[in-house]
């Protein structure tokens, strides 16, 4: 369990920006209240099925995949279909909750990142183990380059492919 002690009152603003300092640590309940009104704004409703798929991704604090998830959900004797991990993963991703990390073309991580701090990612194609890192000058390069040419980031995605230590 994380423990994000600090509140910050009034509304979630989750708008990411590529500044690490603007994404502050939330309240860990507004994930659900992110998700109900993204899936209202729809006309769709936070099912019994899409709750509990929520509130697993939530459990996990790292990178997982789809069947690695579907396989622990099973073993806690939770019946949700692989089916439905598949269509409700791109509604948790749209509504900024969940970010998918892919490796290789037929290959994808997913992780949550509410309340999360921005970091990039080292990815090995032999064995696919992602590893997280943050690095202040690299942020603060990206930034720069923005700034430069006057564009205005909103998000950034970084990683680094290749093989980790134990199958280089
Ligand atoms: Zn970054
Ligand atoms: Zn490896
Ligand atoms: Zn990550």
């Amino acid at each position: 369990m994380r423990k994000t002690k600090r509140r910050e009152g009034g509304k979630t603003d989750n708008r990411g920006t590529a500044g690490p300092s603007s994404r502050r640590p939330v309240p860990e309940t507004d994930y659900e209240a992110v998700f109900r009104d993204f899936l209202q704004a729809r006309g769709l409703k936070l099912t019994r099925e899409r709750m509990v798929i929520l509130e697993e991704v939530f459990k996990h604090d790292d990178h997982f995949d789809i069947d690695e998830f579907h396989m622990k959900m099973r073993k806690k004797g939770l019946k949700v279909s692989r089916a439905s991990i598949y269509r409700t993963l791109p509604l948790l991703q749209e509504c900024g909750l969940v970010d998918e990390v892919k490796t290789t073309e037929r290959q994808a991580f997913y992780e949550h990142i509410h309340g999360r701090r921005h970091h990039d990612h080292l990815v090995c194609l032999s064995c696919g183990k992602v590893m997280e890192f943050y690095s202040p000058a690299i942020e603060r390069l990206q930034e720069e380059i923005c700034r430069r040419r006057r564009f205005k980031s909103l998000r950034h995605v970084l990683e680094i492919q290749g093989h980790c230590k134990d199958c280089a």
